[in-house]
């Protein structure tokens, strides 16, 4: 069982000393929620550390991964061109699908519907699109489709997408799918072997944000009687160099970074850490892994590895009481979410941005909203009108109807044609707006894919993964030191179509 510490109750209560809130925080520093969650049942909060506890400078840390995917690549044999081609930073976002076989990148909606593709830099039009993806769902087959779950992997997309246009040649099919296994081979190298990890730590200030707040936001938890726990896929010399930073010369009642967390796993290999049963290996002070069965859990020791089932048998926590916060949709979330009764706060950092961009176009935003519901009642009119000229010229042609009826008839019969030239022309200049608007909306969310949440009026498949696994959602951790630790978050009412 793991072992309280005994000054744990002996912190001062910074709780105490924020100021008490009236209504909510502001919309950037607000977390929000999709299923219900009182805090003061939750007794164990988790945390992953990249992009989670540690934020990237993400301009940086796509340079650092382009170059040395590139360089990893030219050392394969591509061109050595690859190492002074000018790369689109900017053009992935999260949530996107990468189609190996065609070597497209793809946005779907919640129905996995293609919404928008690119080959290249080439965005598809919208033929090219239905005839490829004939209308149908996408299945997520990982054999063909790779999922873009985190924002380490917007690099992986930038340097795809540059790969594919700089070597696609006309009448020579690329072997689209080997260069995508090329570019995952050579950036997980990368991640593997240290080339980016040795960079980032020797400067680690230009790659990751230090926010002061993370300190006593970590505190004001344990203030309130709830015990800490990190549990992240880094090693540990990289944990050790990264946590130091964040956490280094904060609060005098946490000598250490370690002084802030009940239970350290590192190199936990999330997923694989929710699925599988393992022991933990413990790592001894000169940063050897000790491989035993660990039987205890201590504060201040790391642990290396290990299982869900294992974590929850030496903790003696019970899964509804645990909180977990990750960054990944897949590795933390999702997985967490369906192999354990852990409740989950996701951080997505693309948040504030989508926030801004939402605040900035409220007006816009209420406009294209009813442009739609005018368009649809107009379908509806037009609609109507055709089906009524469809039944009038049924009477017409029949030739029991008398002469005097006729002319009756061929009036209303021009009369509902001319209606329906009349709608036909309001219908070309409301879905003009509502298509410059609605390209106008979603450029402002992002200038290729619009916002990462949303595909249109529907959800992106990432914002309903979001929705469906994510039991609370923020932009970053020190959101939560602007709640109480008995705070209740609610859910909106859901309401049907019929609502
Ligand atoms: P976490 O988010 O704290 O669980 O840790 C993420 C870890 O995964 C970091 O150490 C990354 O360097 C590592 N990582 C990210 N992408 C890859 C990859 O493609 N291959 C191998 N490791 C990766
Ligand atoms: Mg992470």
């Amino acid at each position: 069982m793991l072992r309280r510490d005994s000054d744990h109750h002996q912190l001062t209560l910074l709780s105490d000393l924020a100021v008490p809130l009236e209504g909510q925080p502001s919309r950037v520093r607000r977390i929000y929620c999709n299923r219900n969650l009182r805090l003061d049942q939750i007794q164990f909060v988790g945390f992953d550390m990249d992009y989670t506890l540690a934020i990237y400078r993400q301009a940086e840390m796509d340079r650092l991964s382009i170059e040395a995917t590139a360089r990893k690549l030219v050392d394969k044999g591509y061109p050595e061109s690859l190492l002074t081609m000018s790369y689109r930073a900017h053009f992935p976002i999260r949530g996107l699908l990468v189609d190996k076989k065609l070597g497209h990148v793809l946005k779907t909606d919640r129905y996995r519907y293609v919404k928008k593709a690119f080959h290249g830099t080439r965005e598809l039009t919208s033929d090219e699109r239905r005839q490829m993806y004939m209308q149908k769902r996408v299945r997520p087959d990982p054999r063909r489709f790779h999922s873009i779950d985190s924002l380490f992997a917007l690099s992986e997309v930038t340097v795809y997408s540059a790969v594919v246009d700089a070597l696609d040649r006309p009448f020579a099919q690329l072997d689209y799918a080997q260069v995508w296994g090329d570019v995952r081979t050579c950036i997980d190298e990368a991640h593997r072997d240290g080339t980016l990890k040795k960079i980032i730590t020797a400067d680690i200030a230009r790659y990751i944000e230090r926010d002061d707040q993370l300190g006593p936001t970590l505190h004001k938890l344990r203030s309130s009687g709830k015990r800490l726990f990190l549990l992240t896929n880094s090693e540990t010399y990289y944990t050790d160099a990264v946590m130091s930073y964040l956490l280094a010369g904060g609060l005098p009642e946490y000598p250490s970074w370690k002084s802030y967390f009940d239970v350290i796993v590192t190199s936990a290999q999330k997923p694989a850490f929710f699925m599988r049963d393992a022991p933990f290996s413990e790592v001894v002070q000169n940063g050897q892994t000790h491989v035993h069965k660990v039987r205890e859990i201590q504060r201040g020791h790391i642990y290396e590895g290990g299982s869900l089932s294992e974590f929850e048998k030496l903790t003696g926590v019970s899964g509804d009481r645990v909180l977990y916060v990750g960054d990944h949709i897949y590795g933390d979330v999702l997985r967490a979410k369906k192999e354990s009764a852990w409740r989950t706060l996701m951080i997505i950092q693309e948040l504030t941005d989508e926030l801004v961009a939402m605040e900035r176009l409220t007006v816009e935003i209420a406009r294209v909203d009813k442009l739609a519901q005018r368009l649809s009642a107009l379908h509806d009119g037009l609609h109507e009108r055709q089906a009524s000229l469809k039944l009038l010229q049924r009477v017409l042609d029949d030739d029991g109807t008398g002469a005097e009826r006729r002319v009756e008839l061929e009036a209303a019969r021009l009369r509902v044609k001319r209606g329906i030239e009349r709608i036909r022309a309001q219908v070309k200049v409301v879905e003009a707006e509502h298509g410059a608007l609605e390209a106008t909306v979603e450029s402002a969310f992002h200038p290729f894919w619009g916002s990462a949440l949303k595909a249109e009026s529907e959800l992106s498949s990432f914002g309903e993964q979001v929705e469906r696994y994510a039991c609370l959602y923020t932009d970053r951790v020190t959101n939560l030191f602007s709640y109480t630790a008995t705070h209740y978050f609610r859910g909106p009412r859901h309401r049907m179509a019929h609502e």
